[in-house]
């Protein structure tokens, strides 16, 4: 293949039928001379075969088609997904949503999105927590609810479900509200898992 073929990049669509290439199938290329430079052709067999054509082709090949490879993630969380749902719950400020704000945002440290800066003791016993955006230098304050360990596992199935889009803020916050204060315990305070 000469360099000029190597910058005609594959479609990922069907030139004829302009519907998605197939995965692992047959598909057939072909080059058309125009004068002026090659245009490329990437089409399903059939389309190729039945579609009229009143133009040769310079040169054409059968081929497979591999769908582009996507980069498999190790993070549990979408990125973006779960920033965003933090920005949300932030601005929402709704105290019911506390405990959901807190695990999320230790989710998100844990998967170094966020890092930790500092924490402050204030006058009323509870810890803010305060987390930095590696990527663009956002600050978050976050309340340490001290959560309870029979509590963490909920939360987190909360925290997935919007993520997921299983469940709305609105259904959280109001299960959330049902449940009674987590108080702060010495012995079995918890920390959520992203493993
Ligand atoms: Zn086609």
């Amino acid at each position: 293949m000469s360099q000029e073929w190597n910058i005609r990049c594959r479609g990922h669509f069907c030139t004829v039928c302009e519907k998605p290439l197939v995965d692992r199938a047959p598909v057939v290329s072909a080059l058309r001379d125009t004068g002026e430079g090659y245009e490329r052709f990437d089409c399903h067999p059939e389309c190729w075969k039945t579609a009229p054509r009143d133009w040769e082709p310079f040169s054409q090949w059968d081929g497979v088609y591999f769908a582009p490879v996507k980069e498999v993630k190790k993070e549990p969380l979408k990125k973006e997904d779960a920033g965003e749902l933090l920005r949300k719950l932030i601005t929402l400020d709704d105290p019911a949503m506390k405990n959901v704000v807190y695990v999320l945002a230790v989710m998100l440290e844990r998967s170094k999105i966020l890092v930790e800066r500092d924490a402050k003791q204030l006058d009323d016993g509870l810890i803010r927590r305060v987390y930095e955006d590696r990527k663009n230098g956002d600050t978050f304050v976050i309340l340490d609810p001290r959560l309870r360990l029979e509590n963490l596992g909920e939360v987190q199935q909360q925290v997935v479900a919007l993520l997921s889009g299983t469940k709305t803020l609105g259904e959280v916050a109001s299960e959330s509200d049902e449940e009674p204060a987590s108080g702060a315990s010495e012995d079995e305070t918890a920390e959520p898992q992203t493993t």
